[in-house]
C-alpha cells in the first residue's frame, strides 16, 4: 500500500490551502476531493459572485476561485484523487485512508471536509425548482445580490445565524421576514434584542413556509401559522434558511472528539485533534466563523502544524 507523509481530506478553501503550503513544504500530499459527496470546491461551488474574499476587488466567482484554488495546490506538485474517502483508520500509525478506488497510508492527516447547510424540503426549494434562484442557505454570501435588493426577504431559524442574517439582510432588503417555528428565538439574548429592536424585521412566530413559487425567480411564499393553521401568501424576493450546519464527519465514525453536534475539537488556537498526527481544518471544526478566508487560513495552520508535527517525529 502506498504511504504518504500527509493525506488531506476535503478540496474546499481549507483543504486546498493546506495543500499549497504542504506541497510547498516538500510534503508530498495527496488530496482527496470528493466525488458523490458534493463537487470539489466544496460550498464555494454553489454561490455565486463572491465579494467578501480579500484581493478581488471586483468580486469573484465562487467556482472560479475554487478552481484557481485547485490548481495552485496541483502547481506545488499535489496529487489530486477524486474520490470520496469511505473510512479512515485512526487507532494506529501510519493511519489507513480509503477512498472509493484508492487505499494509502498516511503518517499525518488533515480533516477538511467541511459543513453542509441543512435545507429544509419545501416545495419549490429543491434543485430545478429556485434553489440559488431565490433561495438560499447563506446570506452572508449571497444576500448582496442585484434580485435581493428593495425586496421583502424571508430568513427560516431562530439561531444566532437567522439573527445575524436577518439583520446582515436589512442592508439590502426592503423588509426581513423572521420565520420561526416557534415562540421563542433560541438566539443569544443579545442577538435576539437585536432582531426584536431592528425597524426592518419582523418576526413571524409560530411559522413556517410551505411553498415557495415564482417564474424565474422567486416572487412569494406560503407562510403558514403552525399554532393557528391559518396561511397567507406573501410578496417575497428571497428565501434563506438559516437553520444550522451538519459538519461532514460520518466517515470518521467517533474515532476523533467533537462537540455535541459533530465538530471536530481541536486544541484552542492550532489545529490539532484529540488523535496525535490528525489535523482538522475549515468549517469541519468552526461552527462560528465559517467564512472561506477563515477556512483557508486555518487549512495553513493545519499544514504548519503538520509540518511541524512530522518534524518532531523525524518523519522528514
Ligand atoms: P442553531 O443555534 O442550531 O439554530 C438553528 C435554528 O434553526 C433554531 O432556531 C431551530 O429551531 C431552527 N431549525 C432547526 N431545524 C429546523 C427545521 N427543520 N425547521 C424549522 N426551523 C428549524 O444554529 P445556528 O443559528 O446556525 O448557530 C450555530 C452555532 O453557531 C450556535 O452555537 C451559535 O451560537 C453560533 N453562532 C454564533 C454567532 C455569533 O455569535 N455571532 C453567529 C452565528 C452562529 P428551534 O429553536 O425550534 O430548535
Amino acid at each position: 500500500m502506498e504511504k504518504r507523509k500527509l493525506v488531506i481530506i476535503g478540496s474546499g478553501p481549507a483543504g486546498f490551502t493546506a495543500a499549497i503550503y504542504a506541497a510547498r513544504a516538500n510534503l508530498n500530499p495527496m488530496l482527496f476531493e470528493g466525488f458523490m459527496s458534493g463537487p470539489s470546491g466544496g460550498q464555494l461551488m454553489t454561490t455565486t459572485e463572491v465579494e467578501n474574499y480579500p484581493g478581488f476587488p471586483e468580486g469573484i466567482l465562487g467556482p472560479e476561485l475554487m478552481i484557481a484554488f485547485r490548481n495552485q495546490a496541483e502547481r506545488f506538485g499535489t496529487k489530486i484523487l477524486t474520490e470520496d474517502v469511505e473510512w479512515v483508520d485512526l487507532s494506529k500509525r501510519p493511519f489507513v485512508v480509503k477512498g472509493s478506488n484508492t487505499q494509502v497510508q498516511a503518517e499525518s492527516i488533515i480533516i477538511a471536509t467541511g459543513a453542509t447547510a441543512k435545507r429544509l424540503d419545501i416545495e419549490g426549494a429543491g434543485d430545478g425548482e429556485f434553489w440559488q434562484k431565490g433561495v438560499t442557505a447563506c446570506a452572508v454570501c449571497d444576500g448582496a445580490a442585484p434580485i435581493f435588493r428593495n425586496k421583502p426577504l424571508f430568513v427560516i431559524g431562530g439561531g444566532d445565524s437567522a439573527v445575524e442574517e436577518s439583520v446582515f439582510l436589512t442592508k439590502y432588503a426592503s423588509r426581513v421576514y423572521l420565520v420561526h417555528r416557534r415562540d421563542q428565538l433560541r438566539a443569544s439574548k443579545i442577538m435576539a434584542e437585536r432582531a426584536l429592536k431592528h425597524p426592518k424585521i419582523e418576526i413571524l412566530w409560530n411559522s413556517a413556509i410551505e411553498k415557495i413559487s415564482g417564474d424565474q425567480i422567486v416572487k412569494k411564499v406560503l407562510v403558514k401559522n403552525l399554532v393557528t393553521g391559518a396561511a397567507e401568501e406573501r410578496e417575497a424576493g428571497g428565501v434563506f434558511f438559516a437553520i444550522g450546519h451538519q459538519p461532514n464527519t460520518g466517515f470518521l465514525k467517533g474515532q476523533l472528539k467533537t462537540n455535541e453536534t459533530g465538530y471536530v475539537l481541536v486544541r484552542p488556537g492550532t489545529t490539532y485533534t484529540s488523535v496525535e498526527g490528525v489535523f482538522a481544518a475549515g468549517d469541519v471544526q468552526d461552527p462560528t466563523y465559517r467564512q472561506a478566508v477563515t477556512a483557508a487560513g486555518s487549512g495553513c495552520m493545519a499544514a504548519l502544524d503538520s509540518e511541524r508535527w512530522l518534524s518532531e517525529m523525524g518523519i522528514d
